[in-house]
């Protein structure tokens, strides 16, 4: 039998190179690279971790592959992905190696008890965005570290690329075709995290335990455009965006939904705290003084972000109630839930719902 882990060849490579530039999905890109990667070096393990501007780890991304052996004796190959979206079990080895190439600003090994855990920096625009990570039992030789730069390089230049698209130009947000592309993936993320939290009561745990979608949208944005120019218009969106992004958490979510309109996934413990989350950032635009314009205001609507609830389903629910926010009188954020109890929006049957 010949052995599976032999490192495969150049035509081997380019054609994995090749496959991992055919794809139009940021997440799937960071596992092709995964894939590709971890044969060429002959390591059952790679790690991608993904840092924000301030160097927090925001998500990690695992791959490993197995040999299993089936029933009749029959040897299979088996890969294993695993996204992790905190820092939580992370090595002081590990922190102190990432700490260090991150100062280097080059790739950096350090010993451990079974090897040399090895990491790389991943650049994009020219700052640090992650870390290529992975552990083997030999230095890496001169001929490998330029194919891992190689790659790496291929892959922040398409991962950027893909980014782009995936962002709105005037505000740099997350754009609706992000939203509508990632929404499955965020919807069993959170449901991972839900079960996560619950096998978690024993410890010590402040995770939040639920999350919320809102819809916020801002009031009467076509005025502002006729009456002081689509320019000024403009700038009133970026403010909007900067304010509503400091309001909420870094590790919420923040989309450009539409023109004037964004959708937030957000954390929080309870409806109490959702609530409150929502309404600093309503007062935040309503106590902001805006050059030209003066006062400005937005409406939104959310929801719980019930993962056994179809995702589309709670954008329709946060949807419904801005509009209830709207006809109230604006400047005001409505629960979707609190309508259906007084009786101001019914419950919609589920499946019925195409938003997209
Ligand atoms: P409401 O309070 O009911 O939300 O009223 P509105 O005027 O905010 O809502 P409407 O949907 O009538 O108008 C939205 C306007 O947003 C119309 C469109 O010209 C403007 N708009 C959409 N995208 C942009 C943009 O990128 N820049 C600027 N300046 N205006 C935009
Ligand atoms: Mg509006
Ligand atoms: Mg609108």
């Amino acid at each position: 039998m010949p052995n599976r882990h032999t490192e495969p060849g150049l035509p081997s490579l380019l054609k994995k190179l090749g496959a991992m530039t055919a794809i139009r999905d940021t997440y799937l890109v960071e596992q092709s690279l995964l894939r590709t990667i971890g044969p060429l070096l002959g390591v059952r393990e790679t790690s991608l971790y993904r840092v924000d501007d301030t160097g927090t780890i925001i998500r990690v991304l695992n791959h490993s592959r197995s040999v299993v052996t089936e029933e009749n004796g029959v040897q299979r190959d088996a890969e294993r992905i695993e996204e992790v979206t905190n820092d939580q079990g992370i090595s002081n080895t590990l922190r102190g190696l990432l700490d260090n190439v991150r100062l280097l600003g080059k790739s950096c090994s350090r010993k451990i008890d079974d090897g040399l855990l090895v990491c790389y920096p991943l650049r994009g625009d020219s700052k640090l965005c992650g870390y290529f990570v992975f552990q083997r039992d030999r230095e890496v030789t001169p001929v490998e570290d330029a194919i891992i730069h190689g790659v790496l390089e291929v892959f922040t230049n398409y991962y950027e690329l893909l980014d782009t698209s995936q962002r709105d130009h005037l505000t740099g947000l997350l754009n609706r075709y992000s939203l509508e592309i990632n929404l499955d993936r965020l919807w069993n993320l959170l449901s991972a995290r839900l079960h996560e939290s619950d096998n978690k009561n024993s410890r010590r745990d402040t995770a939040p335990q639920t999350y919320w979608l809102g819809m916020l949208d801002i009031d009467h944005f076509k005025k502002i455009n006729d009456t002081y120019g689509h320019i000024i218009g403009d700038e009133v969106l970026i403010l909007v965006t900067r304010l509503l992004e400091k309001s909420f958490r870094q590790s919420d979510l923040l989309y450009r939904y539409g023109g004037e309109e964004f959708v937030a996934i957000i954390a929080a413990n309870d409806i109490g705290a959702a609530t409150q989350a929502f309404e600093r950032a309503r007062k935040a635009i309503e106590q902001f003084t805006f050059p030209q314009v003066d006062h400005v205001t937005i409406s939104g609507g959310f929801s719980g972000a019930d993962p056994s609830v179809l995702p589309q389903e709670v954008l329709y629910r946060a949807d419904s109630s801005l509009y209830v926010a709207k006809n109230g009188g604006r400047n005001r954020i409505c629960h979707y839930d609190t309508l259906v109890k007084e009786g101001i929006l019914k419950e919609v049957a589920s499946g019925s719902i195409d938003l997209f």
